[in-house]
């Protein structure tokens, strides 16, 4: 076996300390997107097993952009302090991790390694050969399931199969959790270790969190921005959570759908990278409750853990029907629409300049924020792949590449419901009217007015439809866009183009 070089040997405490490491003498947590000590599954079982052999704990740690480095730090100094170190590795090609980390376990003399799951396809071949290559070497390797409440694969309809209805589905799962509520039992955090592994492992305490991809810097402007907008780490995650549910969540069920209120959780950000549990949510929820039932009592708690469940829906979605990671719609008759890619649309789209002033808040709030609020996700991509009729995956896609809380299953599943070709979506003759929906969602305008500052001295209702209600010239001077498409034609367009494809599918 091959020793770990120890940096740090000085004093005579530290050469006392000093084991010589062998193989089988440490025990490895990697993480991916849980990047929190509370309530992880895997880290949970990592640090049993590490005090049960009394070894240390190392911690490694795939790179991310921005929120994700800030995390790591965040994270670095918790772990420390529990006298575990956090081991930051840029791994050029993404095939390369499980070998890099194969060599790293060989070098670090460990031989047992622990993860929690991702659901995604790729991520799933990439633990299967993970698992094959620690079995060679002698390692084992334990991946876990951590991600939602209630697991994949445990929610069956009557006749065997995978709900691909949200209610029963959500019926189902509210079931299960009362009939295992030891699933919403948490884990806490790791326990210091006695054997305070410094000593042996100083190299990797002195790791340092790598600066992002040149390709995925931020300018300093943007990073300080962010930085203010949306703390990273897990004491954020736990601090939102409580202010939320001490303060907002009575009223969920009435302002959710209001996106000039600030009356939903703004979470995503935590759960899409883990510095939040499923469970952890539920649970702190819960407890505000004055019932343990999770469909009974206060409305607005129920209709939050409603909404929390839609996560775990969508991951079981994409373990059950994997090929929706592949570029594929849900339906696959939805497989043959001729969709349009004209670029300009699509240019308009992303700069929030299509002349429909809730679609253009929107976009530019995402720009802004790098979030946007659920009903005008849900407008913005209904706008896209109907209005215009432009292939939803371009949608998809643009999302991913500008949301700080971009999950893959919630993305693809939000798509697929908008652009009526995922699981349970929204009917593909129901399209909505933009216009209408910002009379609705904004009767004010207070949302349109914050986004798009050409419109903000348009009086009245005009806000939402200033070209077709007398303030044309007003928009047209501050430089604001006709709308790009007429709806009444472009809905006739994307009905046509539907029913065309699916007769043909
Ligand atoms: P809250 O309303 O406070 O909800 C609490 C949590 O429940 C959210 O943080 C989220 O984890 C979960 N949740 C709520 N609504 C949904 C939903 N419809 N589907 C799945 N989970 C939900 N969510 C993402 O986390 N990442 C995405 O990439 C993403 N892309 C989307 C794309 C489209 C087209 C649509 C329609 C929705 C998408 N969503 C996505 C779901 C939803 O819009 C966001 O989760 C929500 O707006 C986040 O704000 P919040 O944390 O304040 O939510």
């Amino acid at each position: 076996p091959r020793p770990i070089e120890v940096l740090n040997a000085a004093s005579a405490d530290t050469v006392a300390a000093r084991k010589e490491v062998k193989v089988g003498n440490a025990v490895v947590h990697w993480f991916k997107m849980d990047l929190r000590i509370r309530d992880n599954t895997a880290l949970h079982l990592a640090s049993d097993k590490a005090r049960q052999t009394g070894v240390p704990l190392i911690a490694l740690a795939p790179i991310r952009v921005d929120f994700m480095l800030r995390t790591l730090k965040v994270l670095k100094e918790d772990l420390a302090k529990l006298d575990i170190p956090l081991w930051v590795e840029t791994v050029e090609e993404r095939k390369r991790v499980p070998a890099r980390i194969v060599e790293l376990m060989t070098e670090w003399g460990a031989n047992h390694l622990f993860a929690n799951m991702e659901y995604e396809i790729d991520e799933l071949r990439r633990e299967a050969k993970l698992v094959r290559m620690c079995a060679e070497k002698g390692i084992s390797m334990d991946v876990l399931h951590d991600a939602c409440v209630v697991p994949p694969g445990q929610l069956t309809t009557g006749t065997g199969k995978q709900y691909a209805v949200y209610s029963p589905w959500f019926r189902a799962w509210v079931r299960h959790v009362h009939t295992n509520p030891e699933l919403l039992e948490l884990f806490d955090p790791p326990e210091r270790n006695p054997e305070s592994a410094r000593m042996q492992y100083a190299k990797l305490f002195s790791c340092e969190i790598p600066l992002a991809p040149e390709s995925k810097r931020l300018s300093q402007e943007d990073a300080k921005k962010f930085d203010t907008l949306w703390p990273a780490g897990e004491h954020e995650a736990m601090k939102r959570l409580a202010r939320f549910c001490d303060e907002d969540i009575g009223g969920y069920g009435k302002h959710r759908n209001i996106p000039s209120m600030p009356g939903t959780s703004n979470l995503s950000v935590h759960f899409a990278s883990g510095t939040l549990s499923a469970k952890t949510a539920v649970r702190t929820a819960r407890e505000r409750n004055n019932t343990k039932k999770l469909d009974a009592g206060n409305e607005g708690i129920q209709t939050w853990i409603s909404e929390v469940a839609w996560r775990d829906f969508y991951k079981h979605v994409l373990v059950h029907w994997p090929y929706v990671c592949m570029n594929k719609p849900f339906k696959p008759e939805y497989s043959n629409i001729e969709w349009s890619y004209d670029k300009e649309h699509f240019d308009a789209w992303t700069r929030g300049r299509t002349g429909y002033p809730m679609v253009d808040a929107a976009m530019r709030q995402l720009q802004g924020l790098g979030w946007m609020h659920n009903r005008c996700r849900m407008v913005v991509a209904s706008f896209i792949s109907k209005d215009l009729l432009l292939d939803w995956r371009m949608g998809e896609r643009f999302f991913m590449e500008n949301l700080i809380d971009g999950d893959f299953a919630s993305n693809n599943g939000g798509w697929g419901f908008a652009a009526s070709v995922g699981v349970d979506p929204q009917p593909y003759f129901r399209i909505f009217n933009p216009l209408l929906q910002s009379e609705k969602f904004d009767p004010d305008g207070e949302y349109i007015r914050k986004w798009v500052p050409e419109l903000r001295g348009v009086k009245g209702k005009a806000i939402h439809d200033p070209y077709g209600r007398g303030a044309g010239v007003q928009a047209q001077k501050a430089g604001y866009p006709r709308p790009i498409v007429d709806h009444k034609g472009a809905r006739e367009r994307a009905l046509a183009a539907y029913k065309k494809g699916i007769d043909s599918g």
